[in-house]
């Protein structure tokens, strides 16, 4: 059995660690010179690939063929650099650097490398993370898992310094990347990632540039040598810039000489004080995403335990001055800082106990040093205790899709996947989709990350799912759009239609350039003009007579109405009293349905109230297509009318608008209680009923499927819509 090993693929240093199983710690694992980071630079030379310090040297002295930060440009596929006529990739780039970190691994220390965990910036979006894990494919890696530095920070730190419920902010400015995430340590040993927020092109090459702008500006001021004139005097200074500011790290000033082939040499000095106020904007604004990521949270500075630091860029004093001014904590920087991603990566890589377990031994553990018993913490315990922590990483960025806005106005980012879920995890979001009969019914999905508007955001896949069936009696579809995030911040689409069992099949499109299609307002998809109505006729005994006579003409005028429609109209009839009967199902025939109203008779039903007709309506609108409508006629008061309120709510809860309309003693409150609103309720007398049911039959014929469609009132379906090739 070989070696499992965690590596910090840094932007601008690399590195490995491994748990020593006799020592019971994570150790780093220096390269073949004996240095515990190697930098992430890489030269071509006469075909042989040199990388690391050689590289970075000969990329400083300006030679030819070297290469670096190209982990800025992953998740690109464009080509980063060519050399001598090879074009190279970001991934190409990190896979030559990753193949030379397992392979000084393993000469270090004689053993192969079985498994890795590889760490990246917790802002990093899906590309990124994919184009991380094909390049380890590509270096011949088998990747355990890929986890959020600031994670591995926490894990490394928490070997020494496992405070239980401690809520720690890691700050990590590195070379090229700033992130800041809150940890959160819980009881029984797990650590949890709270949020992340970040800058990630932020970093300590930024305070290298602005050393490079003041040594310029000196060079103007004092010895009146502009890059105008002098075009060589800009690489000298961005040559020394990184130096002088390592050197400023332990001394308050630093001698500056720049030789150059067009100026001749420049001599300066640069105090510490002078590279502080030059960089000072760039440390503000490290804080203030601190200060964003805290007011996120509701939280302060006074709500966090501690402040860990981490990266190189940390070493600048600076750095933690400044934090310790705005917050009150001094910052932490107990483990290397250049270090503490690649050890707590060496943990994650050999934590093999699954979550459960993990909980129990760091519980009792915890339990131990609570009861005093294991106060003399020992390095096993210690590494136990690490081991049990489970690393929970959260996702820094939403995920959406793109849909039609609920007015059928505008294309919208739809948040599938909220910002900061805590991974893995699973969301899903219902949307409907109109299906055709000849067509090929594939549901389109442009995944977005971020949640600006649709053209603002980042397209990060294209994916389709085939073959949603149509169903000639409702062409509207409920569909399932599900992401998940998987341990490494990966995304996966899943569609379903509502009531299968089975996903649908999704493929994967490359995204097209031109996305403009969706700045303009989508193609109108409406409903099919249909009307069902359902009409319930109180037939119990107060309608004896005259009311029930005049209802019934009434009922008839309000078909014939209905029939000028320039629509599909059908029509079903219910009787209610002691029972609810149905006379007539829903009939397109509408002479039918008018000789059905004739065929009501006074108490058909029974003579009392004691039913309800809206189970009746609810079911035989159930699979009708277009509007629906459930139109009562109500006299007298029903002896259940809380129980009928619930039922008519089920209707309304389907999209069935119901219309209450009363006579005689019927009671006002509960008319408005049955109607879903869409309509008011009315309160007539017997002679009025044909007018009013007139006025009913216009209002439902005006009233806009597309604004009053099922959409609105159906609670567990969003009114979105989801997208097909048409529009
Ligand atoms: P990354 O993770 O981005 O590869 P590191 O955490 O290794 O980066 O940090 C590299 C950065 O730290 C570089 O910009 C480097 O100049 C800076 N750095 C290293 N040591 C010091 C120091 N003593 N003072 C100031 N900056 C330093
Ligand atoms: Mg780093």
């Amino acid at each position: 059995m070989g070696i499992k090993i965690g590596i910090d693929l840094g932007t601008t240093f690399s590195a490995a660690a491994v748990v020593d199983k006799q020592r019971g710690v994570p150790v780093m694992i220096p390269n073949r010179d004996g240095e515990r980071i190697t930098p992430s630079v890489i030269q071509f030379q006469d075909g042989k690939t040199i990388v690391g310090s050689e590289a970075k040297e000969a990329y400083e002295s300006g030679e030819t063929g070297c290469t670096s930060s190209f982990k800025r440009s992953m998740g690109s596929d464009e080509v980063y650099c060519t050399i001598d006529s090879a074009s190279y990739t970001p991934v190409q780039l990190s896979s030559i650097m990753l193949r030379h970190i397992k392979d000084e691994a393993e000469a270090v220390t004689g053993e192969r490398v079985d498994e890795a965990v590889i760490t990246v910036p917790a802002y990093f979006y899906h590309k990124e993370r994919s184009a991380t894990l094909r390049a380890a494919q590509m270096a011949g890696l088998n990747v355990k898992q890929l986890i959020n530095e600031p994670t591995a920070a926490a894990l490394a730190y928490s070997v020494e310094h496992w405070r239980e419920n401690a809520r720690i902010m890691v700050y990590d400015l590195g070379g090229g990347t700033f992130d800041v995430t809150l940890i959160q340590m819980k009881n029984g040993g797990m650590v949890e990632s709270l949020r992340t927020n970040g800058d990630h092109t932020l970093g300590g090459k930024d305070f290298d540039a602005r050393l490079a702008e003041l040594i310029e500006s000196k060079a103007e001021a004092e010895a009146g040598l502009s890059i105008k004139d002098y075009p060589s005097l800009h690489n000298a200074a961005m040559r020394e810039a990184e130096s002088i500011k390592k050197q400023l790290t332990a001394r308050n000033t630093v001698n500056v000489r720049l030789f150059g082939e067009d100026f001749g040499s420049f001599s300066t000095q640069i105090t510490i004080e002078e590279f502080n106020s030059a960089t000072l904007d760039l440390i503000k604004r490290t804080t203030t995403l601190c200060e964003q990521l805290l007011s996120e949270l509701s939280l302060s500075w006074g709500d966090i335990t501690d402040i860990l630091l981490v990266g190189g860029s940390t070493r600048m004093r600076r750095v933690a001055s400044f934090l310790k001014e705005r917050s009150g904590h001094t910052p932490l920087m107990h483990v290397n800082p250049d270090e503490a991603v690649a050890l707590g990566a060496a943990i994650c890589a050999a934590c093999s106990a699954p979550p459960k377990y993990a909980q129990s031994v760091a519980g009792s553990v915890m339990r131990d040093r609570t009861s005093g018993v294991s106060e003399k913490v020992g390095k096993e315990t210690k590494l136990q205790n690490a081991l049990s922590v489970m690393p929970s990483d959260v996702c820094a960025h939403a995920m959406g899709v793109i849909a039609v806005s609920a007015d059928g106005n505008e294309y919208i980012n739809k948040t599938i996947v909220p910002s900061n879920s805590i991974i893995p995890v699973k969301c899903a979001e219902s949307f409907y989709y109109y299906t055709s009969e000849n067509g090929d019914n594939d549901l389109e999905i442009y995944m977005l990350q971020g949640e600006a508007p649709p053209l603002e955001s980042v397209v990060i896949g294209k994916y389709t799912a085939h073959g949603i069936k149509h169903d000639p009696e409702n062409d509207r579809t409920v569909v399932s759009i599900q992401y998940s995030y998987d341990k490494n911040g990966m995304v996966h689409v899943q569609v379903r239609c509502q009531g299968e069992d089975v996903d649908l099949k999704v493929t994967q499109e490359p995204v097209p350039n031109d996305m403009s299609r969706f700045a303009l307002p989508p193609k109108k998809t409406e409903a099919p003009q249909q009307l069902n109505v359902v009409m319930a006729v109180d037939v119990s005994g107060s309608m004896n007579g005259y009311p029930l006579s005049e209802a019934k003409k009434a009922m008839r005028h309000f078909v014939d109405k209905l029939g000028r429609n320039n629509c599909t109209v059908e029509v079903g009839i219910v009787a209610v009293s002691d029972r609810s009967v149905v006379v007539k199902k829903l009939d397109s025939d509408l002479e039918k349905c008018k000789a059905a109203i004739n065929s009501i008779e006074e108490e058909m039903a029974g003579i009392l109230n004691g039913a309800d007709p809206f189970d009746d309506i609810r079911i035989m609108l159930k699979k009708a297509n277009g509007k629906r409508f459930g139109i009562v006629l109500a006299d007298g008061r029903w002896d259940d009318q809380a129980k009928a309120v619930l039922r008519a709510r089920m209707c309304h809860e389907v999209g069935i608008d119901i219309v209450g309309i009363g006579f005689g003693t019927a009671d006002e409150k509960f008319l408005k209680e049955i109607s879903s609103g869409e309509i008011e309720s009315m309160f007539v007398s017997h002679d009025r009923l044909v007018e009013s049911f007139g006025k009913i039959a216009q209002e439902i014929g005006r009233s806009s499927p597309k604004k009053r469609g099922r959409a609105s009132s159906a609670a567990a379906v969003s009114t979105w819509r989801a997208i097909g090739e048409t529009d």
